[in-house]
């Protein structure tokens, strides 16, 4: 009997928190039997770096706050046939966003200058440092996307449902995250 192919996932943390990559944890030994049915590609839960040119599924939490973020979220478009948008971050730019009302160069300075008990503060400006963008974008400003997983963060029991359609445990086998939408 030939083995079923698993469904290759991978995702990623940009400008977020991890709390929506916790949340998926959530479904606490039930990721087990998701395992069965599932790989992680690139993902902070298997430290695989980059992102195969296969994957089926691409997971996103976080918005866009620097450089980096875009060339990542710019990888998992071109590698994942299905990219979904995880969490408010993801969708709208979330906490992050929050400094959009003010100019990134009086964020620098208060944080790197200004501040209450610093001394002698520098704004780093070493060249391996991603260069932040002068406001927080959702993901979907910049690729498609084609599922969006509303949240801060989506509960367990939402990553959950939405997996098990993936893998086509509960009737015939949808696109993924059909609910999210
Ligand atoms: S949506 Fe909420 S839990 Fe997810 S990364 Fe943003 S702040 Fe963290």
């Amino acid at each position: 009997m030939t083995e079923k192919k698993k469904l290759k996932v991978a995702t990623t943390s940009l400008a977020g928190c991890f709390g929506c990559h916790m949340s998926f944890l959530d479904i606490d030994e039930r990721l087990f039997t998701l395992l069965e049915h599932i790989e992680f590609d690139r993902s902070p839960l298997t430290d695989i770096k980059t992102c195969s040119p296969d994957c089926d599924i691409g997971i996103i939490e976080g918005g866009l706050c620097n450089a980096e973020n875009v060339h990542v979220l710019r990888e998992f478009r071109k590698n994942c046939k299905i990219l979904i948008a995880m969490g408010a971050c993801a969708i709208n730019g979330g906490l992050p966003a929050q400094r959009n009302h003010l100019p990134l160069t009086t964020i620098l300075e208060e944080v790197y200058h200004t501040s209450p008990g610093l001394a002698n503060g520098m704004i780093p400006n070493d060249p391996e440092l991603p260069l932040p963008l002068n406001q927080v974008h959702p993901i979907h400003e910049v690729v498609k996307i084609d599922y969006f997983m509303p949240g801060c963060p989506p509960s367990g029991r939402r990553n959950l449902e939405g997996a098990d359609r993936s893998v086509g445990r509960q009737g015939a086998r949808t696109r993924a995250w059909p609910d999210a939408l």
